[in-house]
């Protein structure tokens, strides 16, 4: 270290001059900011080779994470995949089988905000991954929501399609097994036994004794029971709901009132010759929506192969044939 001296002319002697105390501050300042400034440094370069336990913990932690978030997003894949197939049945067997129209994917999937409200997460490197399982957990959320309602709507299909099952009419008015009944007209154009044009005869006919007893074909209620001017005669109609009617005309008696409930197989009235007819028979008509279709194509409950041919075989031989009845 530099001594300073200085010249005493008392005592004629170099006296040693003391250090002055701003020198010694600055002294300590620039030793204390050379001692920090190196620390750093060290550190510095310290951290760039090796890793503090601080760092190395949180590194760990991270990783552990990330396989964490692996592992949900392994399992919600699993999840939509089995989801797929569930509503692949669902449109494909559930809703086909009662005629319901499938659902489309991009129905079953919409509606959730898309990507948006994850935004700042997904614009952060380390929250990205948890963005994207979020995301992929809100598509599957609206899935089972969708396909939950889906099932809501077939469990009501399947209450009103066992209700419809007894309601459409499916059975014959008449017992066909009974030897003094037989089918006696088939439905679509013929020859008019009055006006002796062809006109279209929208049921079919049954012949038989007065008195023989005609049966409601399905489940409903009477919506007309009265004698018709129009030419059915006795007449009973019946609305069996899900938009189909049937009609009993020519009806020597009739057996209910309108507004009664009925039961499939009950009977509504006996054979007849009322209104426009000639000879006992029973006009039969099915009507769908207010149109009248062919009623053949109801009896399919208790209808043999046999009986099926003969009626069959009755319309042949009956489509030139001029109809007796209306
Ligand atoms: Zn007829």
């Amino acid at each position: 270290m530099v001594k300073h001296y200085t010249f005493n002319p008392h005592t004629l002697s170099y006296e040693t001059l003391g250090i002055p105390l701003r020198m010694r501050i600055c002294r300590i300042l620039v030793a204390v900011l050379l001692g920090c400034a190196l620390s750093t440094m060290t550190i510095y370069i310290f951290s760039c080779f090796f890793e503090t336990p601080r760092a190395a913990f949180m590194r760990q932690q991270n990783e552990e994470l990330q396989i964490k978030y692996d592992f949900l997003l392994q399992r919600f894949r699993q999840t939509d995949s089995e989801l797929n197939e569930l509503m692949h049945r669902d449109n494909m067997v559930y809703r086909s089988i009662f005629e319901a129209d499938p659902i489309p994917l991009s129905v079953r999937e919409s509606g959730m905000g898309g990507m948006g409200r994850y935004e700042k997460l997904l614009a952060d490197a380390q929250l990205e991954q948890m963005a994207r399982t979020l995301i992929f957990m809100d598509k599957i959320t609206k899935k089972v929501y969708v396909q939950s309602k889906s099932f809501d709507e077939v469990a009501v299909y399947a209450r009103e399609k066992e209700e419809m099952i007894f309601c459409i009419p499916s059975i014959q008015p008449i017992n066909l097994s009974d030897p003094k009944v037989h089918f006696s007209g088939g439905y679509g154009w013929r020859s008019d036994p009055f006006y002796k044009v062809r006109t279209f005869h929208h049921g079919i006919d049954f012949g038989g004794p007065v008195g023989t007893p005609i049966y409601a074909a399905g489940s409903g209620r009477v919506e007309k029971a009265e004698f018709n001017w129009g030419g059915y005669g006795n007449m009973v109609l019946i609305d069996h709901g899900f938009g189909y009617h049937t009609r009993y005309a020519h009806l020597s008696a009739i057996n209910v009132q309108k507004g009664d409930k009925i039961a499939r197989g009950q009977i509504v009235g006996l054979m007849g010759d009322t209104g426009r007819s000639r000879g006992t028979h029973l006009h039969y008509e099915v009507l769908f929506k207010n149109q009248d279709v062919n009623p053949i194509n109801f009896f399919n409950n208790d209808i043999s192969e046999d009986e099926y041919n003969k009626i069959i075989k009755a319309l042949k031989e009956d489509a030139n044939k001029p109809a007796m009845e209306y």
